[in-house]
């Protein structure tokens, strides 16, 4: 995944407009009917068309029109529409190096202004699964294409919260600095994950406090559930940090005890596997017995007592709710049939539309304008189900269909220029055009936000 933040700063206000148009729009729609977005966006004079056409050129947005003509952010459009409300916020001014790619996520090194280098993680939930799952007929037919737009932030949100919790109660873990969309920034770790480390000083010490973190983990309620050489970071001191959170569960989920007893296997496996190490003697040097341990010397999940409170709880209350947790955990258990966005979602993404300073004015108009395409949308999507073998393309292939929509520009120029002509002819005729209709006005606020912006970006 190239992540080209030099075309961030040639976007201009009107282009995230219109991204930001879109995104709305996915709330309800895995293709944004091209009227919708230009009723959102509210450009003059056709503008929107044209925006179109750049932000497509630039492959924010896929083209689709095998039922109507519409468009849908790819994953770079999404991104850019997160790291461009990170630098609003002044969480970082640049994007540096890819310093990893995970499963579901890209990791990036950003930078502050005062130089400091933190990393950001860019999820993709769905990008590696969904080929998997193709076959699977139940998880398609009630799997609605723009998912990964929800899950994807889902993941970051989840992310963001049990970081946070687990500094707070002296786990080493990244500090977290800040989420948005699908995009959390924390501090850079100093060191390699330990699948890079061929010798360690300690090994039995290291693997002690691996196996202690897992323990101390369900003494607080929670299981790690990818508790791996790949997610287990180490220094040079051979000092540990832990990450990748998006899959913890709770111990008190129904596969609590496979879980935590697959933790400790891959940590005693590959310890085994790597630095020869034999453990009963090992595990003996850890508090002078084998209580609470299985005659292999692994921690037993049912002697562990639940003594230092109990963050799977705290967590509940930190604004990753229980329904955010049952839809992510049926997504990563391999059936995610969730509904989208919840309501709170839609308020958030208004707002952001009018942070962005987008769209001002009255929200509940805009959203009454969506609904009104909701229906046309279900429709199309029921039409789509019943019609077998037409399978519509998964927003999670958004690569492959970018350079299929690169193929069909030539004709969706064609149709946008069409569109963009009318636009501007019943803008000159002073006719009501759709969107002249919306109540909500535009208080020309733009200009000194953008600036800001274009400031910093001009600065990468
Ligand atoms: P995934 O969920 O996709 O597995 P991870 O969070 O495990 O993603 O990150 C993937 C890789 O990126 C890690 O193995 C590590 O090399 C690097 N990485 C992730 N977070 C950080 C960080 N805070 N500091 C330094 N490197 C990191
Ligand atoms: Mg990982």
């Amino acid at each position: 995944m190239k992540l080209d933040v030099d075309v961030l700063r040639y976007l201009s206000k009107d282009d995230f407009r219109v991204l930001t148009a879109v995104e709305l729009g996915m709330r309800n729609h895995e293709i944004v009917p091209t009227e919708l977005i230009d009723r959102i966006a509210r450009l003059k004079h056709g503008g929107t068309y044209k925006v179109l056409k750049n932000l497509l050129k630039n492959k924010l947005l896929h083209h689709d029109s095998s039922k109507y003509d519409g468009f849908r952010l790819t994953y770079l459009g999404y991104d850019f529409l997160a790291i461009k409300t990170m630098v609003n916020k002044g969480v970082f001014v640049a994007v540096g190096r890819q310093i990893g790619v995970g499963k579901e996520s890209d990791i990036f090194e950003v930078a502050r202004e005062d130089g400091t280098v933190l990393a950001m993680k860019l999820h993709r939930l769905g990008r590696v699964s969904f080929r998997a799952v193709k076959s699977k007929r139940d998880y398609l037919r009630h799997r609605s294409s723009y998912n990964w737009l929800y899950l994807s932030r889902l993941a970051a949100l989840k992310e963001f919260a049990f970081m946070k919790a687990l500094e707070t109660h002296g786990f080493p873990v990244p500090n977290a600095v800040e989420h948005n969309r699908h995009c959390v920034v924390m501090s850079l770790v100093q060191g390699y994950p330990l699948v890079q480390v061929k010798q360690l000083q300690n090994p039995e010490t290291v693997f002690e406090t691996i196996i202690g973190l897992i323990v101390q983990l369900a003494e607080r309620g929670l299981i790690h559930c990818d508790f791996n050489e790949f997610n287990i970071m180490i220094d040079d001191d051979e000092k540990i940090t832990m990450i990748d959170f998006p899959q913890m569960v709770s111990v008190s989920h129904r596969n609590a005890q496979m879980y935590f007893d697959r933790d400790v296997e891959c940590v005693f496996k590959f310890f085994r596997k790597r630095f020869n190490l034999s453990f009963e003697e090992t595990l003996d040097d850890i508090d002078g017995s084998d209580e609470g341990r299985d005659e292999a010397g692994k921690p037993c999940f049912s002697a562990i007592e639940r003594s230092a409170g109990f963050l799977d709880r705290e967590l509940a209350a930190s604004g990753f709710t229980r329904k955010d947790e049952e839809d992510i955990q049926r997504f990563i258990e391999g059936g995610a049939e969730s509904d989208t966005n919840s309501d709170s979602e839609e308020v958030d993404l208004v707002e952001d539309l009018n942070e962005a300073g987008t769209v001002d004015g009255d929200s509940s108009d805009l959203l009454e304008q969506n609904e009104g395409y909701e229906s046309q949308g279900k429709e199309e999507s029921c039409e789509a189900r019943e019609s077998s073998g037409s399978e519509k393309q998964d927003a999670s292939d958004n690569e492959e269909n970018n350079e299929e929509a690169m193929e069909n520009e030539a004709e969706l120029v064609k149709s946008l220029n069409k569109q963009r002509r009318r636009a501007v002819a019943a803008a000159r005729k002073g006719r009501k055009t759709v969107a002249a209709r919306n109540s909500y006005k535009d208080k020309g606020g733009r200009s000194s936000h953008n600036s800001k912006i274009q400031k910093q970006l001009s600065s990468w």
